[in-house]
């Protein structure tokens, strides 16, 4: 099949989160089972550069009236994806992030940057045979590419099948109704039966109604965000929508997250030989000015500073650590009181907390390896990463009970054959400690190096879920749905 993926980030161009390691590895996953599958993402100042092998731009013209656009033939570094870089100085040429200014505000042209994405991607959909490919199936991904199925719906043409994959349903793209002009949008869609959220415009519930299958990132997070507690107030359409609705877990790139071969550690390891680990431990602990000891339990932490990631449960249970003497690395960036309170945990606690603020790719591969355990208190979670990334590197995850954490973490007092962590069910500092409690029972003991064993035997590739997303497009291929 020919996919077109179209997203706002792709590892290694441009990554803030999990969405840009799923777009980077779910395409060579479906190449090695045949597929013809390319990249759309937007030229940030970076991605232009860093992409490889630059082909033959072509000129796309003023699609929305903001700035000349082109696409960029070009490949993704290090792999054999190709990639489609669309260019538009006027968007996307500037210092910054990909959704925020360098003052952490969102940009004020949001909409105009992600509505171009996907009316670029619709272009190509409809009239690839300017680039001499068109695709069969438009993968779109999150509601920065959410417009991709209503531009499609409204031509009317002859289109290809649209999937859409939520990686966080908490983030809708809501914009002013005003704007749905300047993002070519006729004032009829504005209604529930269309692109209006509760009195906004949302480039997600767009997606989400007008695609041919919704797919998201775990099982259970499928079926939780049918509920009024997790369902962001999209649960009625998301019900309504379930028989097209689908639950893939996320894998991981197992050549990037591969403790054997990972240019950013000190020390080799594999399940085999645990000896680099302990190594690396120690390196870890030197790096972040705690004291070097290994009998201290290492708690690490790479994330996103915010609410969902439950950092304050972290912080509720510093001095439940601290009485341990226990160690707690974290590595992230985010909401300014989260960064201020782990600051001052470090100043107050130098021998037991360690913070590092930012964004900081080999860190992170050393915390994953170095750590004895990796925290995921998340309130919600459509699937996680570093749960996994953890277990492939011999670090035992505690978990809260909840989305994709629930489907890669079993606990191992509840399961003692087959578990390979410590995961909590209520979203309490109580319910937390209890679980690091337990895995601290269980460190330095023959128990824990029984389920690092059994963790980092487990498969997280990508196959399975790659034969999944081929179903699901082949079921978009064969029962389109015509709304308009
Ligand atoms: P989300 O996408 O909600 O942020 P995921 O667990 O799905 O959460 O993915 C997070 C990804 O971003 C992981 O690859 C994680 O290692 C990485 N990450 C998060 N924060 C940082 C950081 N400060 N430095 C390096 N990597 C980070």
């Amino acid at each position: 099949m020919r996919v077109l993926m179209v997203a706002s980030e792709l590892f290694p161009l441009v990554k803030t989160g999990g969405l840009a390691d799923v777009t980077g590895a779910l395409p060579r996953a479906l190449a090695r089972r045949g597929h013809d599958v390319r990249v759309l993402v937007p030229g940030y100042r970076g991605v232009l550069e860093g992409a490889a092998d630059h082909g033959r731009p072509l000129p796309l013209g003023n699609p929305l009236g903001v700035g000349q656009a082109e696409l960029v033939p070009a490949r993704l570094p290090g792999t054999d994806t190709k990639i489609y870089v669309l260019r538009c100085p006027a968007l996307y040429d500037r210092a910054g992030g990909p959704y925020l200014d360098p003052h952490g505000a969102d940009w004020t042209d949001n909409h105009l940057r992600f509505a171009l994405l996907s009316r670029v991607a619709a272009i190509i959909a409809v009239s690839g045979t300017a680039l001499g490919w068109g695709p069969q199936v438009v993968h779109a991904h999150d509601w920065q590419a959410g417009l991709v199925s209503a531009y499609l719906q409204l031509w009317g043409q002859a289109r290809p099948a649209t999937v859409l994959t939520v990686h966080n349903l908490h983030f809708a793209g809501r914009f002013h109704p005003m704007l749905m002009s300047a993002v070519g949008l006729p004032h009829s869609l504005f209604s529930a039966y269309g692109v209006e959220l509760y009195g906004a415009l949302s480039f997600l519930k767009a997606g989400l109604y007008f695609s041919d299958r919704i797919t998201t990132v775990s099982p259970t997070y499928a079926r939780q965000i049918q509920t009024s507690e997790y369902g962001e107030g999209l649960q009625g359409l998301l019900s309504a929508r379930s028989p097209h609705l689908f639950g893939i877990l996320n894998g991981i790139d197992e050549e990037v997250w591969n403790p054997a071969k990972d240019p950013a550690l000190p020390a080799a390891y594999d399940v085999d030989h645990l000896e680099g680990k302990a190594k690396i431990k120690a390196a870890l602990q030197a790096e972040l000015g705690l004291p070097v000891n290994p009998r201290a339990p290492l708690f690490g932490m790479v994330t996103r500073l915010t609410h969902q990631k439950g950092v304050d449960l972290v912080l509720g249970n510093l001095h439940f650590l601290m009485g341990t003497g226990a160690q707690l690395a974290v590595l992230g960036s985010g909401a300014a009181a989260y960064e201020l309170g782990l600051r001052e945990a470090a100043r107050h606690h130098p021998h037991n907390v360690a913070f590092r603020s930012g964004y900081d790719e080999p860190l992170s591969h050393r915390i994953m390896a170095g750590a004895d355990f990796v925290l995921v208190p998340s309130r919600f979670e459509p699937c996680g990463l570093t749960q996994m990334y953890a277990q492939r590197y011999g670090s035992l995850p505690i978990v809260r009970h909840t989305g994709g954490l629930a489907d890669t973490v079993l606990d191992s007092w509840a399961h003692p054959h087959v578990g390979t962590g410590f995961s909590f069910v209520d979203a309490t500092d109580w319910a937390m400690g209890n679980a690091m409690w337990r895995g601290m029972q269980a460190f330095g003991t023959p128990r824990y190096a029984e389920l690092q064993r059994r963790a980092m035997s487990r498969d997280f590739g990508w196959g399975p879920s790659a034969a999944l997303y081929e179903r699901v497009y082949a079921a978009a291929l064969n029962g389109p749905v015509h709304l308009l």
